[in-house]
């Protein structure tokens, strides 16, 4: 049987199965950010379309099924996507828009149940164990989600339930695309066995590579290994830890709290950027727009990474963790600043540079810490969170040109009248 087939034999009939211990859910949104769009402008429903940076470095952020057809996916330089797709529809991101369904999509889960962790913009895992005496069994529950998220936000998730986080995100990726996998107890290890290795949480195209060369082609084979076989292949962490997820076991928790997600912003330049002051100014907006969409998201983050390509397209990473959680466009600024010093790349070309919060904490669980730093230094001031609220609302309502810190507006080009 299919994989596909499998996810709508259960879809079909929830109630036959035996969920009542799949109380892990993974919610994962189909192709999020093209469905923005095509709720947005319905008419492009059914064509080949995707959200797509336009300029010479663009690239693919999310294509549609129609699209994926045609081999186009996420991470392909666009003018690869549209040689493989002629007539494709080109959208640019609008990602003011991907954070506002992020929210309202947040909103209704947290709304199922507070043990709601998000992944990524478009995807997180809930514990429902709490839910069902008020919500019914977790097939109940991931059909409730998926008809919410159809009727009240118009885009369409797909839901795996499993008795673990692996599994259960396993499960909807075997659904894709709006669909339901529940994968109880029993079905474990029928389901996970004859998977290829690549399958397992953390086994990336080099890992499943190495494996395969060894003789581990599927799950089964890693799960019948002996760790220390294991071992001297991958090292003895890994080695553990796989082992264990090809049994099936994962006793990793849903945690509401600290989350995995990450808010960033970054760009690729139609030209290199050279030396400190280009690079400062351009970490400028991108540190502003990062900061600006966690707020948005309701996070303040502990870590910001700081992201450098250089022309001969190494890629470096910085990262700098603040004493407490930040969320206000100079803190981000500062510590991205900070680990671009310690690159000391002097004047080698940059290509693309990225601002990244990590390490998000809600922030109204660190509320009284933030506004404590604000007291302290002296009331409200520039880039204290109150006057970070109010820019945000003048942002909210008149767009991105506006105000903004006085080294983002370029000096004009003729001398005012
Ligand atoms: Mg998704």
């Amino acid at each position: 049987m299919g994989q596909q087939a499998a996810g709508r034999r259960v879809t079909a009939d929830v109630g036959a199965v035996d969920a009542s211990r799949c109380v892990v859910l993974h919610v994962d949104m189909d192709a999020f950010f093209a469905a923005v769009e095509l709720r947005r402008d319905p008419t492009l429903r059914g064509r080949p379309m995707m959200v797509a940076g336009t300029g010479g470095r663009g690239v693919v952020l999310s294509a549609t099924y129609e699209a994926r057809a045609f081999g186009v996916r996420s991470a392909m330089p666009t003018a690869q996507a549209v040689a493989r797709c002629p007539g494709i529809v080109v959208v640019p991101p609008d990602h003011a828009a991907y954070h506002t369904a992020s929210a309202a999509l947040m909103g209704l889960l947290g709304q199922i149940t507070p043990v709601l962790e998000p992944v990524s913009v478009d995807e997180a895992f809930l514990d429902v164990s709490g839910a069902t005496r008020r919500l019914g069994r977790p097939g109940r529950i991931a059909t409730l989600i998926r008809d919410r998220v159809r009727d009240e936000l118009s885009l369409t998730a797909t839901v795996g339930a499993a008795p673990t986080k692996f599994m259960a995100k396993l499960a909807s990726s075997l659904a894709k695309p709006d669909g339901l996998l529940i994968i109880p107890p029993a079905e474990v290890l029928p389901t996970l066995r004859p998977l290829p290795v690549g399958a397992l949480w953390g086994v990336g195209p080099k890992t499943a590579d190495r494996l395969r060369s060894c003789g581990f082609a599927s799950v089964g084979d890693v799960a019948d290994a002996d760790v220390a076989t294991l071992a001297h292949i991958l090292g003895p962490a890994a080695a553990r830890s796989l082992h264990e997820l090809a049994q099936g076991r994962d006793d990793r928790r849903v945690t509401p709290d600290t989350t995995e997600v990450s808010i960033g912003a970054e760009q690729t330049f139609a030209e290199s950027l050279v030396g400190d002051g280009a690079v400062e100014r351009a970490l400028l907006e991108l540190a502003g727009t990062a900061a600006r969409r966690a707020r948005r998201a309701g996070f303040a983050a502990r870590t910001v990474v700081l992201k450098a390509r250089y022309d001969d397209f190494t890629t470096v990473t910085r990262s700098e963790t603040a004493a407490s959680p930040v969320d206000t466009d100079r803190q981000a600024y500062a510590l991205a600043v900070r680990g671009w010093r310690r690159l000391s790349a002097g004047e080698r070309p940059v290509r693309l540079l990225g601002v990244r919060l990590e390490s998000l904490v809600r922030a109204d669980a660190v509320a009284e810490q933030l506004e404590l730093g604000e007291l302290n230094g002296g009331g409200v001031r520039p880039g204290s969170r109150a006057t970070q609220r109010a820019l945000d609302a003048i942002v909210d309502r008149f767009g991105p040109a506006a105000p903004r810190p006085a080294s983002l507006i370029s000096p004009p080009d003729t001398p005012r009248r």
